[in-house]
């Protein structure tokens, strides 16, 4: 079994006598490997070399840095088969799902090599004669990421690439779930040709390198996307120093079909957007609202695609679901199921695990489920289920599925169907939510501003806007 290796100041090192971390496939149960887990010593010596390291890339010319991140894309799409192997075997996702993934990964490198070459500042008319008033923007630091892993690589090149784009060092803690994936790409990292210290990648306890990393000054900025619970101490923990920090933390979508929709586009999308990643996505619909006119055709032909579905082992061919990350996945996904069963909701389809032995820590597959007679006292009307169940709730109208849609703590992603322009403009606009997708059920990519209202997020991630989160803005005042 293999023992991987961490880059840390340029050099690839295995940690040969310290603890390991094992990864093994959700799917199967083999163990994949190991990966060390590193003690506070090992995480200062990351932080020196992100320091210095830091002075000399800070530096460097955007052009420098924009060819780097250029030669990291052309890698990364070189090898994309590989990324994706590795991935569907650690993380469990459909083999072709893992390389749309890597695509997706892909183009935000391709977009911040771009961006690097647009951190523009501005002259101000100033309000005295002998004065000249020049804004510019400067990285922030060192920045430590933290990513899950329900997306082992667009998660990692989300943060990095905006960060190295702006002339920041970092540090990378991938989740203890899915590190090779993030390993394999800084193997590329190191091949694009990225200085010594530019991006050094940490495996350890997740608690540890929180704490080191919140106690060092020199760690200027935290990028984080995680659970809302972890987001919260982070921020917590940061307001110490005052560090800046941007949080991508949960969602619990509402979906939105109008009986003027376009019923077989809006069920194609519901399947996109319920079932990709097992429903183990942020911006995961998570609130199925149907008029209540259409309710019983739009379960009809719901069903009939739902049961197309194959669940399996993502390695093998076709098939489209794969299974849960790990028991307590599972058991909060079945948990959600039950719960509603119990206080009224009617089983449409599936509603059934697949896993053979209740003992086994791994194969924690569920039916893809569809439920219909929800009541807002369940807790598939209230919480994230990050699973592939679809819960119907039905609305009479316009203000009754606003105010439904609303009633929640996050505001990440939400989607309206309908193809009345007029509706659609301004209950996108009525909408608490960062995103809106309207007709259509896979919002995100690299040139948007990913990222929510609420309990959701800090910042946006993506875009022009992203590479913001990673810059500090000076104001020069020149007397002439
Ligand atoms: P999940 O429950 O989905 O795994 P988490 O928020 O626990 O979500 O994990 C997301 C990432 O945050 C992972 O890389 C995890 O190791 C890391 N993490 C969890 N707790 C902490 C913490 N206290 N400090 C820093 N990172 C943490």
């Amino acid at each position: 079994m293999k023992n991987y290796s961490l880059l840390i100041n340029g050099k690839w090192k295995c940690y040969e006598n310290l603890n390991k971390i094992y990864i093994s496939n959700p799917a199967t149960g083999e163990t994949l490997g190991s990966v060390p887990d590193l003690n506070e010593t090992e995480i200062k010596k990351a932080i020196d070399s992100s320091e210095k390291a830091f002075r000399s890339w800070a530096n460097t010319t955007a052009s420098e840095k924009s060819l780097l991140l250029r030669n990291l894309f052309n890698l990364i799409l070189e090898q994309k088969n590989d990324i994706a192997e590795i991935m569907t075997l650690e993380q469990g996702k459909p083999l072709s799902e893992a390389l749309s993934e890597v695509i997706y990964a892909a183009s935000f490198v391709e977009w911040y090599s771009e961006e690097a070459k647009r951190v523009y500042g501005e002259t101000i008319p100033s309000w005295k004669k002998n004065n000249r008033i020049v804004v510019i923007k400067q990285p922030v630091g060192i920045v430590a990421a933290i990513t899950p892993w329900n997306f082992p690589a667009a998660m990692v090149t989300r943060k990095i690439a905006p960060a190295l784009a702006s002339g920041c060092t970092v540090i990378l803690k991938p989740a203890p779930e899915t590190p090779l994936t993030a390993i394999k790409i800084f193997e590329l990292i190191e091949k694009a040709g990225f200085p010594e210290g530019v991006a050094n990648i940490i495996t350890s306890k997740a608690e540890l390198f929180g704490n080191v990393i919140m106690n060092d000054k020199r760690v200027r900025k935290i990028s984080f996307t995680g659970s809302t619970n972890v987001g919260k101490l982070l921020m917590k923990q940061s307001s110490n120093d005052l560090k800046r920090i941007s949080l991508e933390l949960g969602g619990q979508a509402p979906f939105i079909v109008f009986d003027d929709a376009d019923i077989d586009l809006a069920v194609k999308q519901a399947l996109a957007s319920k079932f990709r990643n097992c429903g183990q996505t942020c911006i995961a619909s998570n609130r199925f609202y149907v008029q209540e006119n259409i309710k019983s055709l739009f379960i009809k032909k719901l069903k009939k695609e739902i049961s197309t579905l194959k669940i399996g082992n993502g390695m093998d061919e076709n098939v489209k679901i794969g299974p849960l990350i790990n028991k307590q996945g599972f058991n909060k996904v079945m948990d959600h199921i039950n719960d509603a069963l119990s206080k009224g909701a009617i089983i449409e389809y599936g509603g059934k695990p697949l896993q053979k032995n209740e003992s086994d820590n791994f194969g924690f597959f569920i039916e893809p489920t569809l439920l219909s007679n929800i009541n807002s006292k369940m807790k598939v009307s209230n919480e994230e289920t990050f699973g592939p169940v679809i819960p119907i709730i039905t609305f009479k109208d316009e203000n009754e599925v606003i105010e439904m849609a609303n009633n929640s703590d996050y505001g990440l992603a939400s989607y309206i169907f309908t193809q009345s322009l007029s509706r659609g403009i301004k209950i996108s606009e009525k909408l608490e939510y960062g995103i809106v997708g309207l007709n259509d059920g896979l919002p995100s990519s690299a040139q948007i501003p990913f990222g929510g209202f609420k309990e959701s997020s800090i910042g946006r991630e993506g875009g022009h806007y992203g590479i913001e989160e990673f810059l500090e803005i000076k104001y020069i005042s020149i007397g002439i």
